[in-house]
């Protein structure tokens, strides 16, 4: 039962809750992922203790503890999990409530469906709260998805015995008698050296109650780089349709973590294989067997993963992962003829719905996902460094962003490495970058406008409508061009000119500009011709 010596260490906190709970008579030990992650000498994201300790009494015992008041209580108690956050480290009052708001949502996304809105691996991690879970054994799972009721446990090894996986099922002594001492009777420690993931007790039962953790093996699979066992991987193929009964939330915080692991395509890839995929992002299967053109050696899924693949390599963040793994999902849709001619035409227009849709059904929070459909909406641009005029780029800036641009030149990257032929474009990239750099403080929104809507009214003396907006877009497309033109006097003078055309000449005149604007992107045609060698 001696553990390996780990480098790591218990920060002093933990190893304080643990030894408070000792002095008062209870048992507290380390539990689930710390434990493994103590083993494997990987950093824990975070530290559970279990204790017999009832959740009241934790209450009691941490509620003043490191400066907490009873207006700022240091703890607080989840009521459905029997879990009791407390709050560590030198703390505000004011950060407190947040932080224990997070640590509610963590702990409410751990065991079942959490109807928060933000996915915990969402927030940035750090330890701020550790998680006191008075030991439990769960019964009745009634409908494949969470136990009905909690039941508080005796002993450490019936706590233990309702974990998903071996080697998230240890407990490592953390009061005195027991310190450092490792409950292992499942044999975690030896699936850790044979690196495997494998079920606490028969799959078959353990899948029938919770259907998440078909998931969850994949997830750990893909972030510790273990194999899943074999039966317990039968057992997956067997229950995958299962996955329907569960929460989207849950689907979505497991899904995150495995393409927040380095190894996120070969996760998506198990998804596949072992049939789950189609309950968590359909969409990317209709690119199965989906042959491209002559510029392409993949399918459109093996494109997609291997563009993923890139994307977790480098590092980059969520949204640019899931960019990069779902720019082409439009593709199956759009194709029009066969073989080495095929054509895509729109297809990131209908990548963009496509993924929009299934990232709503997975309950993505709204801003993430309209990062996401950004840019697979605008993975297409269009740039030559023959012909794009500075006016050129400060369109494209206008229409995808400053802000964006970083990352979608990262999506274009890990689609161009993905496509298994990268052509030396990176020149064009670097040029394009050259004249963003070269445009940068040049004027590409309304708001950055010399005049502002106020000066139209007071100018012409009307009151605010449509008419204000169509001067205003004139004067924008007019400053795209050139910016020079983007002075006081000078939009001002244009300004009593425009104010001479009627309603619909002012509105013909601003829906050209609006034309023109699109110029850039209608070359995406021009580009996709060119690319798929068409006329
Ligand atoms: P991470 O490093 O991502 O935090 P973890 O192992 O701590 O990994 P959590 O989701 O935080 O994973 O869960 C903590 C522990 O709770 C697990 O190690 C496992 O023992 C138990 N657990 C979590 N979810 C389930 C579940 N659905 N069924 C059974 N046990 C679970
Ligand atoms: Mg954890």
């Amino acid at each position: 039962m001696e553990p390996k010596p780990s480098k790591l260490k218990i920060p002093e906190e933990v190893q304080a809750i643990a030894t408070l709970l000792g002095e008062k008579g209870f048992e507290a030990y380390l539990v689930g992922g710390c434990v493994r992650d103590l083993l494997l000498e990987r950093e824990p994201k975070d530290w559970d203790i279990a204790t017999n300790a009832t959740p009241d009494k934790v209450q009691e015992l941490f509620m003043l503890w490191n400066g907490g008041t009873p207006e700022h209580p240091s703890t607080v108690y989840e009521n459905d999990f029997g879990t009791v956050l407390v709050k560590l480290g030198p703390r505000t009052n004011t950060d407190l409530g947040a932080d224990i708001a997070d640590g509610v949502q963590k702990n409410a996304d751990k065991f079942r469906t959490s109807q928060r809105k933000s996915a915990s691996s969402l927030r940035e991690s750090a330890l701020n709260v550790v998680e006191v879970t008075t030991f439990r054994s769960e019964e009745g799972y009634a409908d494949k998805r969470h136990p009905t009721k909690i039941v508080f446990a005796k002993t450490i090894e019936e706590d233990l015995s309702r974990r998903d996986f071996t080697v998230n099922a240890m407990a490592m002594g953390a009061v005195k008698l027991t310190m450092g001492a490792l409950i292992d009777e499942y044999g975690g420690q030896e699936d850790l050296k044979k690196r495997v993931i494998r079920t606490v007790g028969r799959p078959d039962e353990r899948f029938n109650e919770d259907a998440l953790r078909m998931m969850r093996a994949v997830r750990f699979s893909a972030e510790l780089d273990f194999q899943i066992d074999p039966e317990t991987r039968r057992a997956i193929e067997k229950h995958s349709q299962e996955l329907e009964l569960i929460s989207k939330e849950r689907i979505r915080d497991e899904f995150i973590k495995i393409i927040e692991t380095p190894r996120a395509a070969a996760g998506v890839m198990l998804l596949e294989e072992l049939n789950l995929l189609n309950y968590v992002l359909p969409e990317l299967r209709e690119g199965l067997g989906v042959g491209q053109n002559k510029h392409h050696i993949y399918t459109v899924f093996e494109h997609l993963i291997r563009a993923l693949d890139y994307a977790a390599k480098q590092n980059y963040s969520l949204h640019v992962r899931l960019a990069s793994l779902l720019h082409d999902v439009g593709k199956p849709r759009s194709k029009q003829g066969d073989g080495p001619d095929s054509t895509f035409y729109q297809h990131e227009y209908i990548g963009a719905k496509l993924a929009a849709k299934a990232l709503d059904r997975l309950r993505f929070p709204k801003e993430l996902t309209e990062q996401i459909v950004h840019l697979v909406r605008y993975h297409m641009f269009y740039y030559n460094t023959d012909e794009v005029s500075a006016a050129g780029v400060r369109r494209f800036l206008a229409r995808v962003g400053p802000e964006n641009v970083d990352d979608l030149m990262k999506v274009r990257e890990a689609d161009r490495i993905g496509s298994g032929v990268p052509k030396a474009v990176p020149y064009k990239s670097r040029h394009l970058l050259f004249m963003i750099e070269k445009v940068k403080s040049d004027p590409i929104s309304p708001k950055m406008l010399k005049v502002k809507g106020d000066d139209v009214m007071k100018l012409l003396g009307i009151e605010p409508g449509p008419r204000v907006g169509f001067v205003l877009s004139v004067l924008l497309e007019e400053v795209l061009d050139d910016p020079a033109k983007n002075s006081s006097k000078e939009l001002e003078a244009r300004i009593k000119e425009l104010g001479k055309l009627s309603d619909t000449e002012l509105k013909k005149l601003s829906a050209k500009a609006k034309e023109k604007k699109d110029e850039f992107e209608a070359s995406i045609e021009e580009e996709t011709k060119k690319k798929y060698h068409v006329k």
